[in-house]
């Protein structure tokens, strides 16, 4: 028996406080994920122990490392045990009084007050060990520490503060003690315990007991041959992995490789990317084992960033089983399996690509973005990236089906040197861009880029397959036979008509243009926007200036279509000087017009006058037809 003593009061961190309030109060069905979380955390502590036993001889003992389980149903109370490495006074209160992840601020941050959150995303946050209250009305933990010979019990209602007292007597290890609710009294009962702990818990890579029975039977499928792991047990263990319940994994790989070095690995994807729904980076990595026992647990360096989203397990006679954590970043096996990896992971995703394009996009909706990254940093594989994305197309009538760069390529015309592509806003506004006239007059195909970081990809791609990745505002444009058509800039009269036209245009415009000329790429539309040589499209600019307000917007040049009836027209009001505060008015709203369609409203005031001072010239107009 132990003695406690001195008791001393802490209040929870305020996040805490809102945690427990949720917890407690959440109807949250699969609730028995709460003893899942203590067994992870037990697990957890055994991992460690096992670790500082290996590298420190003073801690080795001969006591199997275990977990134990205990119900008690007449005190309505569930006992979980470990003899793990335990806790000291000082990592009680902050381990068990403050929220270290910050995954789970942010989702508490995205709660609205008094509201009901999605609280079966709870999980994935790391809330932990204060999902004990969604059980218990008080919990108590009894730990010593593997460094201190006496020990201590925290104790806490959930309701907004805690205790810590002196305990005398206790062995190595952490106990936690659930006062269960009335209505989880059944948690109490052995035979309800036994089939939690067969769902949710039947990985954990040491004994679970209750009673004097092992109820898990930690058997590792990874070893198994790949044929003979069901779609249940890859559930089963994705579930234990992410700490996710009732999901299946989107798909997942499993891997035996035996050179240049040997290892064994199973690989998931979730089936939706947390981080779209606002909940900062994902934090986790890979489970890496050295002979099927944990070394370290989310271990980052065994996958790219731009893969972070996968969860798995990496298993490896080669390593070493007291390998630390800091000599595992420069260690060249670790680099070696992460190749290995990298180039696995992308090669699925091209088989899943070619076989099942439904699967592949429901995927890339959500993980595309993320993947995207490896073009920026990836150099070695990115080929393979490159024919992983997918663009909307001006193939399509709505531009809504999306394409690769291969198929792409495939359709061009054979003597084609680039692969052409537009940013926008949105689709609807990207299809209205006078740019595409003379594509679309050509049949040429444009791949149609709405998401902003589409454009850094294609420059900093560059080229695929040997065909340059082109911009169509790029204002030194070359289409095949283009220059034939219409006359080149040297041609272009600068005097009388159409030359005094974009004369007014310019003088109107300002800086607000870096120059105004003849566009040899129009058919229809009188006017459209292009870049200047190294000048950044609009959307990278947005890009830009939400990340760095002081970036210095950079001009674009006003191309004008000789051909476009409007122009025509202002060129034949050109000839009479009274005209000229009208052209330039129009000047300045065609200007205005273009920078709509890519989703800017520049100077809205100045353009609602403009508008205003149009119709009212229209109006005049109108009326004396009607005198
Ligand atoms: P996580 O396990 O994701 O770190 P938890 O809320 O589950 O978050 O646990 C918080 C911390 O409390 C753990 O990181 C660990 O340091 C400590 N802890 C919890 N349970 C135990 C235990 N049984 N033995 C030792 N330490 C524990
Ligand atoms: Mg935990």
């Amino acid at each position: 028996m132990s003695t406690v003593t001195n008791r001393q009061q802490f209040t929870f961190q305020a996040e805490i406080k809102q945690l427990l309030q949720l917890l407690s109060h959440s109807l949250y069905q699969s609730r028995e994920i709460a003893i899942r979380e203590l067994i992870s955390n037990a697990s957890d502590a055994l991992d460690k122990m096992r670790f500082v036993a290996m590298t420190e001889e003073t801690y080795r003992d001969a006591s199997p490392l275990e977990i134990v389980v205990e119900g008690r149903p007449d005190a309505r109370e569930l006992v979980i045990r470990d003899n793990g490495i335990g806790m000291t006074h000082d990592e009680l209160v902050t381990n068990l009084g403050t929220i270290a992840h910050s995954g789970s601020l942010e989702f508490l941050k995205n709660v609205p007050a008094g509201g009901k959150a999605d609280v079966s995303l709870i999980g994935q946050f790391g809330v932990g060990f204060y999902s004990a209250f969604m059980l218990a009305d008080s919990v108590r933990v009894r730990s010593r520490s593997y460094k201190e010979t006496s020990g201590w019990e925290w104790e806490s209602d959930g309701s907004g503060t805690f205790s810590v007292a002196e305990a005398e007597g206790l062995p190595r290890g952490t106990e936690i003690i659930l006062h269960l609710k009335d209505d989880a009294k059944e948690f109490a009962d052995d035979y309800r315990i036994k089939s939690v702990l067969k769902t949710y818990s039947g990985f954990v890579p040491h004994p679970i007991k209750v009673g004097d029975q092992v109820v898990n039977d930690q058997k590792p499928i990874w070893v198994e041959p790949k044929g003979q792991v069901t779609d249940e047990q890859h559930a089963r263990f994705y579930q234990y992995l992410t700490h996710r319940a009732d999901e299946s994994p989107l798909w997942h790989l499993h891997m035996a490789v035996d050179s240049p070095i040997q290892f064994r690995a199973i690989l998931y994807c979730p089936k939706t990317n947390v981080e779209r729904l606002g909940f900062g980076r994902l934090e986790h990595g890979i489970s890496l084992c050295a002979k099927r026992i944990l070394v370290q647990g989310d271990c980052r360096d065994l996958l790219p960033e731009y893969l972070r989203f996968l969860y798995g397990l990496v298993d490896s006679e080669d390593l070493p089983l007291n390998v630390s954590r800091e000599t595992l970043q420069d260690n060249s096996v670790i680099r070696k399996i992460r190749g290995v990896l990298t180039k696995g992971v992308l090669d699925k995703l091209s088989a899943l690509a070619t076989e099942k394009p439904d699967e592949y996009l429901d995927f890339y909706k959500q993980f595309g973005p993320t993947l995207k990254e490896g073009i920026a940093v990836d150099p070695t594989n990115r080929d393979r990236v490159a024919k992983l994305l997918r663009f909307a197309s001006s193939r399509s009538e709505d531009g809504s089906e999306p394409t690769g760069l291969e198929d792409y390529i495939k359709r061009a015309p054979a003597d084609s040197k680039a692969i052409y592509y537009l940013g926008g806003p949105d689709l609807a506004s990207i299809r209205k861009s006078p740019n595409l006239e003379i594509f679309r007059k050509r049949n040429l195909e444009v791949l149609l880029l709405t998401d902003p970081i589409d454009e850094f990809v294609m420059t900093s791609l560059h080229a695929f397959d040997n065909k340059t990745l082109t911009s169509i505002d790029a204002s030194d444009l070359e289409l095949p036979g283009l220059d034939a058509e219409k006359p080149t800039e040297a041609e272009e009269p600068t005097t009388g008509g159409f030359g005094k036209v974009l004369d007014l245009f310019r003088s109107s415009l300002g800086d607000r243009v870096e120059s105004v000329r003849a566009s040899k790429r129009l058919t229809d539309s009188p006017c459209c926007l292009v870049n200047a040589d190294g000048g950044l499209s609009i959307q990278m600019q947005r890009l830009l200036k939400a990340n760095n307000r002081e970036f210095p917007a950079s001009r674009r040049i006003l191309e004008v279509n000789p051909d476009a009836p409007l122009i025509q027209r202002l060129v034949q009001l050109s000839a009479n000087p009274e005209n000229e505060p009208f052209i330039r008015l129009c000047g300045l709203q065609l200007w205005a017009n273009t920078m709509v369609l890519e989703g800017e409203t520049a100077e809205p005031e100045e353009m609602v006058a403009r508008v205003q001072a149009l119709m009212e010239q229209a109006a005049q107009a109108k009326s004396s037809i009607i005198i």
